[in-house]
């Protein structure tokens, strides 16, 4: 249900690209707890922690990362160092909250995500593995709302479908799988690019989800009046993405945006549901309330549980039947619509 989704964790990713680069930014009370900094420093001058030792801290230290190029050294080296910077950070966050545990502490924030503990290299598995469900589900509500409209429905004497908004869903499914796909890339491996294309690919789609829930909650059918809705929308949400690309990822503004958008569309067709009499209106209320208790879970963040359960990975469990039904709405939707025009015809 990537029309609610607001893929907004202000905190949970907040440095986390730049300072697996640059190594030298602090955001996290995890990784100021001068403990785990000893034991990074040292992790990353022997190769081990503990009795745990790391293939890529094998390397001859000493060289010069700034410098001119021909100072510098190989791009094979620089990565080994990277990972040995990477493993280093994870044994030692794994190793500090086992200790912070028997210390009857809870959990803290590394470099601004929750301490996750990776599966085959995975950093969260559960988030992982429920947007590729959510992504299969949103194919599977396309495929049969397309099929519907398309083999199964009516045409116009024209040979066109009647049902007025088919385009609009067919480009929402894209944009809807395509946010899943990165969320699921997203999830495996945060680094720079991918945040980027997964805070940019679900805004895209909380975007013109609202675009969508306009122009049919207000049955904008005009070619005309469609343009004088779109444009502005688009607009508004084309700048919002190029900001965070280009200028600046700003996790709190782009929580305060999707938030806005995501509540928006949720009254909308939450109105509407009462008004309409629509004969589907009940599903509506239950994406309404589910999306609304959904949208609670993302804002309010707890620790993962067993290191694989956040309120993230919650989160992305509630859209799966959610999103189900929103695809049995937009079917009913357009059995709806194209009864009513065959009616107006007779
Ligand atoms: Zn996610």
């Amino acid at each position: 249900m990537a029309w609610i989704r607001i893929r907004c964790r202000p905190l949970l990713v907040l440095y986390v690209a730049l300072s697996s680069i640059l190594g030298a930014i602090d955001a996290s009370a995890g990784d100021a707890d001068p403990v785990y900094r000893a034991c990074v420093d040292q992790c990353e001058n022997t190769g081990c922690v503990g009795a745990k030792c790391f293939q890529h801290c094998n390397f001859s230290k000493g060289n010069a990362i700034d410098g001119p190029w021909y100072l510098q050294e190989p791009l094979y080296l620089r990565w080994k160092r990277w990972d040995c910077q990477s493993d280093c950070r994870y044994e030692c966050m794994l190793t500090r909250e086992e200790e912070r545990k028997e210390l009857g502490y809870k959990p803290v924030k590394y470099y601004g995500k929750w301490p996750f503990h990776r599966v085959y290299g995975i950093q969260e598995p559960v988030s992982v593995a429920l947007s590729v469900l959510n992504l299969a589900i949103q194919f599977h509500g396309w495929v049969s709302f397309f099929i519907l409209v398309n083999y199964k429905l009516p045409f116009r004497p024209n040979k066109k479908v009647y049902y007025e908004y088919t385009g609009l869903w067919n480009i929402y499914a894209m944009l809807a799988m395509n946010s899943w796909f990165w969320s699921a890339v997203f999830h495996s491996r945060d680094v720079d690019f991918t945040e980027k294309l997964d805070y940019s690919s679900a805004v895209a789609v909380l975007g013109y989800s609202l675009l969508l829930a306009i122009l049919r909650v207000f049955n904008v059918k005009d070619e005309a009046a469609r343009v004088m809705v779109t444009a502005p929308v688009i607009a508004f949400v084309t700048t919002h993405i190029l900001y965070l690309n280009f200028y600046q990822l700003d996790y709190g503004l782009n929580m305060k945006v999707c938030v806005v958008m995501g509540v928006l569309q949720l009254l909308l067709w939450g109105i509407w549901a009462g008004v309409s009499q629509h004969p589907s209106r009940w599903k509506l209320w239950v994406v309404v309330v589910g999306g609304g208790i959904g949208m609670l879970l993302e804002i309010f963040d707890f620790p993962p549980y067993w290191g694989l359960v956040d309120a993230h990975a919650l989160w992305h469990a509630t859209t799966i039947p959610l999103t189900y039904l929103w695809w049995s709405f937009v079917r009913d939707d357009s059995e709806f619509r194209t009864s009513a025009l065959l009616k107006k015809i007779k």
